[in-house]
């Protein structure tokens, strides 16, 4: 493909705060509809928005966190158009000064290292919902619950270059704010969505293209692959002497194809201006800086402590820090079990296979570190085998009975005493003298023979270890 592809992604994330942007309203998700509101968040004449200053708090945090320039002033506007779902007839949004500017994300995309500028942070309102499944086939009903919800939108530069890379940008994105606190990441609840602007130009070319904003991604994988079509559809248009529409496109996951949802002739003009119902917010520079303090440990950060703790490799960490709850259980696992590395294999090969295989994770685990350290502790004792700990993990995880109780009600203990084992090893020896003579003369491989017969008689309990050196004393 002579093209390279331009890719900027907008991303809307829902604040976890207890209550709504402008009023007192919860902000629980889940809630019976229209049991979440008030005159002002139904936009009813004469009622007014109060700030609420845990949102700010929240927005500042999410600058701080991806290297943003906080601004001292900013404005809130409204964005006038005519939806059901949005009473007042406006959004209040951020938009001619947003709170924070000039950002980055640093990200490791298929081994190279890649900056991706962040343009802008700005809060708005979340609108209300509407539901066609209703007791009335022939009526729409609407939820004004949503309406008011914080938002903050994250708007990056138009720096990606492939479908990788808008990926892993969302998820390192994702991730800090779940780090942070302030949104619970969920994609499929909409509470963490995203919109990509997508275009293609020739190698060398300054320009960009023009560009198509596609929407209704609500996973990774829908990101992926709604952008690998936009590509693959640009490029083909573009190919045929063709140009492209500027427009917004739908993904429809059920075909696996973008659709053309309004030209730009039909984009809206929302005549902002300055909300006159609010003044403009100014962000003292020490509460900036308290805020700064506030900071948790974030992903990266906790990535280089990791390494230096633990000593673990690249590829570990990167799984165990992808999701705080992870890191965080991995962490008590190596408090119980007193052994980093036994405690990363077992979360990431068995846990996080076994929970994948029924489609969950990490926030859907009922084994606790306590569960896995203990099993961790058996096996370096010497008490049963790692392969006995396999089995163990897989009942343990089912049934979430402690692992010593299991190995003591199925009788699963490690036999590792000498004098009981080389009784087994003499009787396997007069038993085969044809092998023990080619061992002898240097068929090293039989010792795996042997090994296998121990292992037999014992149901698999004999510790190899032990095994191996008595056979070696007995007749290597
Ligand atoms: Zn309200």
């Amino acid at each position: 493909m002579d093209y390279e592809v331009v890719i900027g992604l907008e991303v809307h994330a829902q604040m976890l705060t207890e209550t709504k942007i402008f009023c007192g309203c919860s902000n629980k998700f889940g809630s019976a509809p229209n049991e979440n509101t008030c005159p002002v968040c139904t936009g009813q004449p004469g009622s007014l928005p109060v700030l609420n200053k845990k949102s700010v708090e929240f927005a500042i945090k999410a600058g701080l966190a991806t290297g943003c320039k906080i601004a001292n002033k900013s404005v809130f506007a409204r964005k006038n158009y005519f939806y059901p779902d949005l009473p007042k007839g406006y959004q209040i949004s951020q938009y001619e000064l947003p709170i924070c500017i000039n950002g980055k994300l640093s990200l490791k995309v298929n081994g190279v290292d890649r900056e991706i500028g962040i343009t802008r942070i700005h809060m708005e309102e979340d609108a209300g919902k509407l539901s066609h499944e209703g007791v009335d086939k022939n009526s729409s009903y609407v939820d004004y619950n949503r309406g008011g919800t914080p938002l903050i939108e994250i708007v990056s530069e138009p720096d990606m270059r492939s479908s990788d890379e808008a990926v892993e940008y969302l998820k390192q994105l994702r991730n800090i704010l779940v780090y942070l606190e302030i949104c619970d990441g969920n994609m499929e609840e909409g509470s963490f969505r995203c919109d990509a602007n997508i275009s293609l130009r020739r190698f060398g070319a300054s320009k960009f293209g023009t560009k198509t904003e596609l929407k209704n991604m609500n996973s990774f994988r829908n990101v992926q692959k709604a952008i690998e079509f936009e590509i693959k559809r640009q490029f083909e248009i573009l190919e045929d002497g063709g140009s492209i529409k500027q427009e917004t496109r739908l993904w429809n996951a059920d075909k696996n194809i973008t659709e053309s949802m309004r030209s730009k002739e039909e984009a809206h003009d929302y005549r902002y201006f300055p909300d006159p119902d609010l003044l403009p917010l100014i962000v003292e520079e020490s509460w900036v800086e308290s805020l700064r303090r506030e900071l948790p440990e974030l992903p990266s950060d906790k990535g280089l402590r990791f390494k230096k703790s633990y000593n673990l490799a690249d590829e570990d960490i990167d799984v165990l820090i992808s999701s705080k709850k992870l890191a965080d259980f991995y962490e008590e696992t190596v408090k119980v079990s007193d052994d980093p590395q036994s405690a990363s294999n077992w979360i990431r090969v068995e846990l996080l296979a076994l929970l994948n295989s029924e489609g969950k994770d990490i926030n859907d685990c009922k084994v606790t570190p306590q569960h896995i350290g203990s099993l961790i502790k058996l096996i370096n004792k010497g008490s049963i085998s790692g392969k006995m700990g396999k089995s163990v993990f897989k009942e343990m995880y089912e049934t979430l009975k402690f692992p010593e109780n299991i190995v003591k009600s199925k009788g699963l203990v490690q036999i590792s005493d000498e004098s009981e084992l080389k009784k087994i090893v003499k009787q396997i020896i007069d038993k085969s003298p044809n092998e023990v003579e080619q061992y002898k003369s240097g068929k090293s491989k039989l010792l795996g023979f042997f090994v296998g017969e121990v292992m037999k008689q014992t149901k698999g309990q004999a510790n190899p270890q032990v095994v191996n050196q008595i056979i070696k004393d007995l007749i290597g």
